[in-house]
């Protein structure tokens, strides 16, 4: 018999998660910049419906990398970053441009760089549509992406000119994790076996740290809440991930999204949230477990 207010479970915390320095920082000064001047941001600061509403209710507008006009003088370069040639179109197009992509994506910029100038054929370990992605390989004609093993196989890359020998160099999305990226390099060595393949680790930190930190969870819990965005795809990938681990995970988007029946056989609850969450949310998230936990 359960005694009065005697907790159900417990709520363990993973020690990683939720958003990280760039997208905050990105948020930051768009908050910043929207409460003085008119803005419309190129793309989503953070794939959050609360982020985006919370921007707009300053007056932020929201537009496309890929449009070539917006209603604003201001315009604003979210934290995946963007080519040099995006950023460029911009400019010349008039528009006063604040760049707020994350230092570990300019980063990413710069290792792709080295690897053309040193006549690599550029590939990106990532989802081609992603704006990172697109970003990377916007100033290099030749450059493709490949997500998945499947896409390996079907990779096709020029033949160099005679007497140059074929060499790949890769870098991954920040977002990736780097076990998939070390299966996605084995792949191309394995397709392209007499080529030098040459992949520089451009995972995040934070997203290290992160991946790190949900398999120490699922070593304390069996049932995982992921918060985050429905739109959110690393919010997705750690609900993914937990189920590779062997937990049960629910992905919600807010305390109102908790069933009070998931908890009816758990003695302890793991807590975890995607890059574009917002702290406060976490929290109402944690505060409503609680609840139901001395319910
Ligand atoms: S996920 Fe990593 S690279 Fe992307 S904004 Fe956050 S810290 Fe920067």
């Amino acid at each position: 018999m359960r005694l009065e207010n005697e907790v159900k479970f417990d709520v363990i915390e993973a020690s990683h998660m939720g958003m990280c320095f760039g997208v905050k920082a990105a948020i930051e000064s768009a908050k910043q910049l929207a409460s003085r001047r008119n803005v419309t941001i190129l793309g989503e600061l953070a794939h959050n419906a609360r982020v985006r509403e919370s921007l707009e209710k300053l007056g932020a507008k929201h537009g496309s990398l890929a449009d070539d006009k917006a209603t604003t003088n201001d315009v604003i370069i979210t934290a995946h970053g963007t080519s040099d040639t995006m950023r460029t179109k911009w400019q010349n197009l008039g528009y006063r441009v604040t760049d707020t992509t994350c230092p570990l994506v300019h980063k990413t910029h710069a290792a792709l760089s080295q690897l053309v100038a040193s006549g690599y054929t550029p590939l990106v370990i990532g989802k081609a549509d992603h704006v990172e992605a697109r970003g990377l390989m916007g100033d290099f004609p030749t450059a493709q992406a490949v997500l998945t093993v499947h896409d390996v196989h079907e990779l096709k890359l020029d033949t160099p000119s005679r007497g140059t020998r074929l060499k790949i160099g890769v870098v991954s999305q920040t977002t990736q994790q780097i076990t998939h990226c070390e299966k996605i390099i084995l792949a191309i060595k394995k397709k392209f076996p007499h080529t030098e393949v040459k992949f520089i680790d451009t995972v995040c930190r934070p997203t290290k740290q992160r991946q790190s930190a949900i398999e120490d969870l699922c070593t304390k819990a069996k049932l995982i809440i992921v918060v985050g965005g429905a739109n959110s795809n690393n919010t997705a990938q750690l609900a993914r991930k937990c189920e590779q681990l062997g937990c049960i995970s629910y992905h919600v988007q807010s305390p109102q999204d908790l069933r009070p029946e998931w908890f009816a056989a758990t003695r302890r609850v793991g807590l975890t949230a995607g890059t574009s969450t917002p702290d406060e949310l976490i929290t109402q998230v944690k505060k409503k477990l609680l609840e139901i936990s001395r319910s």
